[in-house]
């Protein structure tokens, strides 16, 4: 039998902002300050003000505060340890979480989340601290952990730890709730090969070339990490179940931006549903946390019914806006800003 335990009943909700560095090719001028110690970011005015008197005729600084603020300094262990780590115990006891990245193509959201071999990924940090965690577990529980790695690409389920995946479906299982039916699923007993895995499964997500950037990503990313925890002592034999779902979603910007017509706008309505959900169920949540029970809609999008477990009921979810410092992205950082700031 599957027990949950019944510490926590509501889902939570925190929004993290992630500003990145200006990049090399970068030719636009930094114009986001991250003010760490009262986690709050500014659209710099002086830095910013001919470019946008150019483009809207707007001068006046913007504040936004959020849970957490992270400047182009931050690594991604400073994000994972003050907005990640706490929730990852929570998992090891049976609790549900999910952490996704939001953000337009180029901001930053696969770094955040798989990262590279100098600055591990939220992804990579928290499958070493749910070993972590069991290694120094003084219960005698037994633990299994395993880990699945999907794309949603057209509202369509592909596998990324299977060469050529075919499309895969969604179920409802009695015993386990939404499933996702012949996903592979390998059990893992160390995060060392898992950065390895996640650049091949990478390498595997659909990719195409639009006129406004030829690697913008369409596909959402959903890494899921499971820990089943047999108890011998106290409960004998029931199994704990907790569900880790970590999320790079497709790019952000809007499909109408991109000058392309035929299949890729399909492609771009598609990624509009999914992300249109999520917003809808981000917003419930946030209503959720404020005033009490409300409805949320997670069955409107192939991505929100499998994030369903991480977005309702005993877990947390916690999400991390990305965006670039450049001027030219002003438009995009102002709205993931505004989408971030509804979600809070
Ligand atoms: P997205 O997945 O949102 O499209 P990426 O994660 O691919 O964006 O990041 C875009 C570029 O910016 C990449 O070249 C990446 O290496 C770089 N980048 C992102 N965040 C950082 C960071 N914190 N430090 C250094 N480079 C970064
Ligand atoms: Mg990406």
């Amino acid at each position: 039998s599957i027990r949950a335990p019944a510490t926590k009943r509501t889902t939570t909700l925190s929004v993290a902002v992630k500003c990145r560095p200006l990049t090399g090719r970068e030719r636009g001028r930094d114009i986001v300050r991250v003010h760490d110690d009262k986690e709050v970011l500014v659209l710099d005015p002086d830095l910013s003000k001919g470019y946008l008197d150019r483009i809207q005729n707007r001068t006046k600084e913007r504040r936004y505060a959020f849970d957490y603020a992270f400047s182009p300094k931050s690594s991604n262990l400073d994000v994972y340890t003050r907005c990640i780590r706490s929730t990852i115990a929570g998992v090891v006891q049976g609790l549900n979480a999910t952490v996704f990245a939001y953000g337009s193509t180029g901001s930053g959201k696969t770094y955040t989340m798989v990262g590279i071999r100098d600055d591990p990924g939220l992804m990579v940090l928290s499958l070493n601290t749910i070993f972590d965690l069991i290694q120094k577990d003084n219960s005698s529980d037994n633990f299994e952990v395993t880990c699945s790695y999907l794309e949603v690409y057209n509202e369509v389920i592909y596998d990324l730890l299977e060469k050529s995946s075919g499309h895969l479906e969604l179920r409802e299982d009695p015993e386990q709730g939404i499933i996702v039916a012949g996903l592979r699923s390998i059990k893992v007993n160390s995060a060392d090969r898992i950065l390895e895995l996640l650049h091949l499964g990478n390498s595997r997500r659909k990719t195409e070339s639009t006129e406004v950037n030829a690697t913008s990503s369409r596909s959402h990313a959903v890494l899921e990490i499971n820990v089943m925890r047999k108890q011998q002592k106290k409960y004998p034999n029931q199994v704990i179940r907790g569900k880790l779902a970590l999320v790079d979603l497709a790019g952000s910007e809007r499909a109408s931006e991109t000058n392309s017509g035929g299949q890729k706008l399909r492609d771009g309505a598609n990624i509009n549903r999914s992300l249109l959900a999520l917003a809808n169920c981000i917003n419930a949540l946030g209503k959720q946390q404020k005033k009490g029970l409300a409805y949320v809609p997670y069955r409107n999008s192939k991505l929100t019914r499998i994030l369903k477990d991480g977005l309702s009921g005993n877990s947390q979810t916690i999400m991390i806006a990305t965006i670039s410092p450049a001027d030219n992205q002003y438009h995009h950082t102002v709205n993931t800003l505004k989408y971030a700031d509804r979600a809070k």
